[in-house]
This record gives C-alpha cells, structure tokens and sequence, in this order.
C-alpha cells in the first residue's frame, strides 16, 4: 500500500526483504531479495535509493542504522529500537508522562509468580520481542498455571500486564514532517478478535472519543522526542480513568487501512510525504463513517459477495497461503 501510494506520486519503490512471497515487490519498480544481515546487499541497496522508509517492526535495528551511514532513513532507528523492545516502550511512554497498564519484567518463572502477585491474576504474559498479532503471548486467568504460560511464550524474555477492563480500544494515527508539522486522523474505533485487529471505525463513539485529545496530545509529544518523520501509531485501551497506552508501532497501521478512500490523503501517500520530505495533506473523512473489516484466513473466500457490494472497497494482499488469523485483505465501506 506505501508502494502504490509511492507510484501514485511519480516515485519508484525498490522494496529490500527477505521473504520468498514479496506482495509489496508485486507493485514496485526494483526488489532486492537478502537477509536483513548481508551487508553487501545492504550496501549496494544504499548506493542505489535516496530515501529509506521501513514498514515491519522487526527489522533489526543494526540495519538500519547500517543503511543510515549512507542514506537518509524515515522514521530513524531510534524509534524502531524502543517499539522492538515492549519493556523499553513501556519505559519510554512513561517518561513523556503515559500511562501503561500495570507490568512487571519476567525472567523467569518466579519472576512471573511474584508479578502476578503483585499485579492480580488476571494478566497477559507478552514476549518482550518479536510479538505482534497476538503472537508470543498467553492469557493467565486466576487459578491457572503460570508455568503453562511461560512454557506457551517459550520462557523468553517477557514483560507481564495486568488485564485491563477497558470500554473499547482506539489508536492515534499520527503524520510528522521533516520540519516538525503533523497531522492526525480521526481516532478509529477498533475491535480485536484472539489479539488481532477485526474491525476499525470512524468516527469512534463518545466512549472513545473522550479520550482522543488527550492520546493524540501524548502521541505529539513522543514524536517530537524522537524528532520522528513519517506515521507514527500508538494503540490505545478507553477505561474510566483515561487513555491506557498499549502499543506503538513506528509504521503505517492496520487501524488506519480505511484511510485509503477514508480520508483525503492516505496514511500511506501522508507516509511517503513525509519520508520524501513534501507537505503533508489533509486527513479529513470523505464521507459521515468509514468502517474498515480485515479478512482474515478464509474469510478472503468471500470476496465475490464484498464486489457485488457497491459500498465496498476490496483490497487483496497477493498472499498465496491462506493460515487461520492471516491478513489477507481487508474491505472498507464508506
Ligand atoms: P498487543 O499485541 O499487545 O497490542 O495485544 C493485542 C490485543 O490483545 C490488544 O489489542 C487487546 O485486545 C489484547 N490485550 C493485550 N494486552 C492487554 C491487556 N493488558 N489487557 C487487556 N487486553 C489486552
């Protein structure tokens, strides 16, 4: 979606991965298939491209500080080094004066039994890295083992939260320039399902909406700190005493795919505006409600009823192997 935006704006993307199934090299003008640790081929990509932009949370740091020498990259490693570590996010959000649920750093197994303690037994053990989706994660409730916990995130590095009773989540999708300029986009109302997205919404109800002026004043602030360019996300849980912050992600977001005919300029075109170092463009709604359904596994089977839907704007991924719980496109109704 950042390619095609790109494209759209005169730009030839050239996407460095490693995956086998490339559906961004599918729409981009150059690929280059390496490890994200072979640094001939990050040294011969370097020599060719004039910015570098990045849109998956887990790639390694060392890349991209590797790149970095050599070419501008948008956002900077910095911000891809705090979110890549759930522990440092935590730290960081607080210290611009956040607010995450109750945690605790587990090592080990007594480590997560004194936690749960501490925090109460209703809690979600997270791996402190290279989680996203629900993925490295395992549900405690009271009673149950902690053990079986650490076993299901593979007795990694972790950081424990207290379950927080929220009245719904939301996310602050937010653009910055190289000169400091930013805008936001309505906060989407999003529904998850098993830790993966299902549903955003716009506009979010007044249970959520309450809470937007003060999560977007939180996400200005940590863009600045990181003198960030480019969207940045920070996910949110709505609870009676305030925004909670949940997660932040250094990329385009999920939580902001409805943006594509949603609203005037896209997330993705506002991203490749602020990496290629353009004004950014407005993020008003183009229509009174917007609401975005992921496909998820099978559900990509249902596209020829989204088609002969009139409201409905079908987009597929290109993903040859539909796994339950897999992003394989998404539908947006205007
Ligand atoms: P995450 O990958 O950390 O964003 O977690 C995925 C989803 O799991 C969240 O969007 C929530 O729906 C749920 N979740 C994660 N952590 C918590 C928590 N501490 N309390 C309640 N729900 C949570």
């Amino acid at each position: 979606m950042l390619a095609l935006a790109a494209a759209g704006m005169g730009y030839r993307v050239h996407i460095f991965a490693p995956e086998d199934e490339l559906p961004a090299g599918d729409v981009a003008a150059e690929v280059t298939r390496a490890a994200y640790d072979d640094n001939a081929a990050l040294d011969a990509f370097a020599g060719v491209v004039d910015v570098v932009t990045y849109e998956f949370e887990n790639v390694p740091v060392a890349a991209i500080e590797r790149l970095a020498r050599r070419v501008p990259v948008r956002p900077g490693g910095n911000a891809l080094d705090i979110a890549q570590d759930r522990l440092s996010e935590k730290r960081f959000i607080e210290s611009l004066g956040g607010h995450p649920a109750p945690y605790r750093t587990v090592d080990t197994l007594a480590d997560l039994t004194a936690a749960l303690v501490e925090i109460g037994p209703r809690a979600v053990l997270k791996t402190r890295r290279m989680g996203y989706d629900g993925k490295g994660q395992a549900r405690i409730g009271p009673g149950d083992d902690p053990a079986a916990a650490w076993a299901a995130i593979g007795e990694r590095a972790a950081i424990v939260e207290g379950l927080v009773a929220f009245d719904g989540e939301f996310s602050v999708i937010l653009a910055r320039s190289h000169d400091g300029a930013t805008v936001v986009y309505d906060v989407p109302h999003n529904r998850h399902e098993g830790g993966i997205l299902d549903v955003s919404a716009v506009p979010a109800p007044d249970f959520i909406a309450r809470h937007a002026a003060e999560a977007v004043a939180l996400t200005r602030t940590v863009a600045q700190a990181l003198d960030y360019v480019g969207v940045l996300t920070i996910e949110f849980f709505a609870t009676p005493a305030g925004p909670v912050f949940n997660e932040m992600a250094s990329r385009v977001h999920n939580s902001g795919h409805w943006t594509i005919e949603g609203a005037r300029v896209s997330q993705f075109e506002n991203h490749i505006r602020a990496v290629c170092g353009l004004p950014l463009g407005p993020t008003t709604l183009t229509a009174p409600k917007v609401r975005m359904q992921n496909l998820l596994g099978d559900a990509v089977h249902d596209w020829a009823a989204v088609l002969a839907d009139p409201g409905a704007h079908l987009h597929l991924y290109g993903k040859s192997e539909v796994k339950p719980g897999r992003k394989m496109g998404h539908v947006t109704w205007l």
